[in-house]
């Protein structure tokens, strides 16, 4: 059995992938698409260090197109956080869903489902709406539990770790806070 997984980062990788790989799924992919990264230099910050965790573990990843504008055609007029983040996911899960359906994949998931910041629920359902259209299993399962240790490995072996989830907006959102 062949998994397609939605990576968003090297740290939220390292969970599912010791989690699933050899046990539920033979074979793991890993598929870094992630035009909501910005500005650019963070997009390669990330992609360089996903680029060493894959060398270091012998973890093959699909490194997709930085297709930037696809991003903010999805989101414009819906920029608040609460319409803005499920067209980001479901932009990126997709093109993921697509890629898996085309290559043969017996399923596709998303590291995104590792992560106590995101929609948990809201990413099951937009995973389901895709397994459905583009006729492949979509994997669920609850990855949280594995957040806390994959972030210490992450420091332990000096993997970049991001200061905030990706776009423009939630770069706002983390530093333009009201001074004390
Ligand atoms: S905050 Fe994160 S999930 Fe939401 S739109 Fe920005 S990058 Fe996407």
């Amino acid at each position: 059995m062949k998994l397609l997984l939605h990576v968003c980062c090297a740290p939220c990788a390292i969970h599912p992938f010791a989690e699933l790989r050899g046990r539920e799924y033979k074979e793991i992919t890993g598929f870094f698409y992630n035009p909501n990264i910005h500005p650019y230099t963070e997009f390669i910050n990330r992609r360089k260090s996903l680029e060493e965790y894959s060398e270091k573990n012998k973890f093959p990843v699909v490194f997709h197109k930085y297709d930037m504008e696809n991003y903010f055609r999805h989101v414009a007029g819906h920029e608040g956080p609460g319409t803005r983040c499920p067209r980001c996911w479901r932009m990126r899960l997709e093109e993921t869903a697509s890629f898996g359906a085309q290559k043969d994949y017996d399923a596709f998931t998303t590291t995104l489902l590792v992560s106590p910041y995101q929609d948990q629920e809201m990413i099951r359902k937009i995973g389901l709406e895709l397994s459905k259209k583009y006729r492949i299993d979509f994997f669920y399962r609850d990855l949280r539990d594995g957040f806390r240790k994959a972030q210490d490995a992450a420091r332990k072996d000096n993997l970049y770790r991001q200061k905030y989830c990706g776009c423009v907006y939630s770069e706002k959102e983390r530093y333009d806070k009201p001074a004390k």
